[in-house]
């Protein structure tokens, strides 16, 4: 043990047959950019999916994919989809919207060189997982994200929207003229993902 019980790629202890998940294990090697213990509950139930299979001998290794939580404490809602650093790298580019209330607030980072879309932190709005992780995995430009950042509302119905208020905030900070394609719509989201996953 170390700060939690160690295990490798596989989730196995230095005593074969012995394997770790959850809260109490850490990764000997972490993938790059992630942490040796990750105490989170999707990271517990991917682990879960993963030992399942080694214990049945089919050898598979322990791989979380992009980065995300979310967490809702009394009224305060917060969600992480990839890369959003406290201290950034030289290529990484933020826009952040705040609304007036001071109780919302949408950090979009993207890659100064290329545009495209590293992460988002959300405070007191809610987005489609989904949709963002695939525009992170797609390495999709920030224009285009904010064109169709409808699509990753998933705020209920009778919530106000904030998508053109947020791409008004892009294109006064970058002088660029970005027009909102996409206004929320459940059955356009599906489409999207659709097409993302090639089903
Ligand atoms: C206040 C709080 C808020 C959180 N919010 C979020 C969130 O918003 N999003 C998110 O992803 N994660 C969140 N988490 C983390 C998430 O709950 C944990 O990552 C997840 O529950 C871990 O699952 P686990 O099965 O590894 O461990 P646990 O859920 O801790 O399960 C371990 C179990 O083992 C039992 N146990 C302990 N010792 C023994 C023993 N000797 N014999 C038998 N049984 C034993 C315990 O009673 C417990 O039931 C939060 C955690 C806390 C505490």
């Amino acid at each position: 043990m170390q700060r939690g019980i160690v295990v490798d790629q596989f989730l196995e202890t230095n005593v074969p047959d012995v394997y770790a998940i959850g809260d109490c294990s850490q990764q000997n090697k972490p993938l790059p950019g992630r942490r040796p213990v990750e105490a989170v509950w999707y990271t517990g139930r991917m682990m879960g999916e993963v030992v399942a299979h080694n214990i049945c001998g089919q050898k598979v290794a322990y791989d979380p994919g992009i980065w995300f939580n979310s967490a809702k404490f009394i009224d305060i809602e917060y969600q992480v989809y990839g890369t959003v650093l406290a201290k950034p790298p030289e290529n990484h580019q933020s826009l952040y919207w705040e609304h007036a209330d001071g109780r919302k607030g949408v950090r979009i980072i993207y890659d100064k060189d290329d545009d495209a879309i590293l992460g988002f932190n959300l405070m007191g709005v809610r987005y489609r997982h989904e949709v963002c992780e695939a525009w992170i995995k797609g390495k999709t430009p920030i224009t285009e994200v904010l064109q169709n950042l409808g699509l990753a509302n998933f705020d209920p119905e009778f919530y106000d929207e904030y998508e053109a208020d947020i791409v008004q905030k892009y294109n006064q900070v970058s002088g660029r003229n970005i027009q909102l394609k996409q206004k929320r719509n459940f059955s356009s989201a599906i489409r999207f993902l659709r097409k993302a996953v090639n089903v």
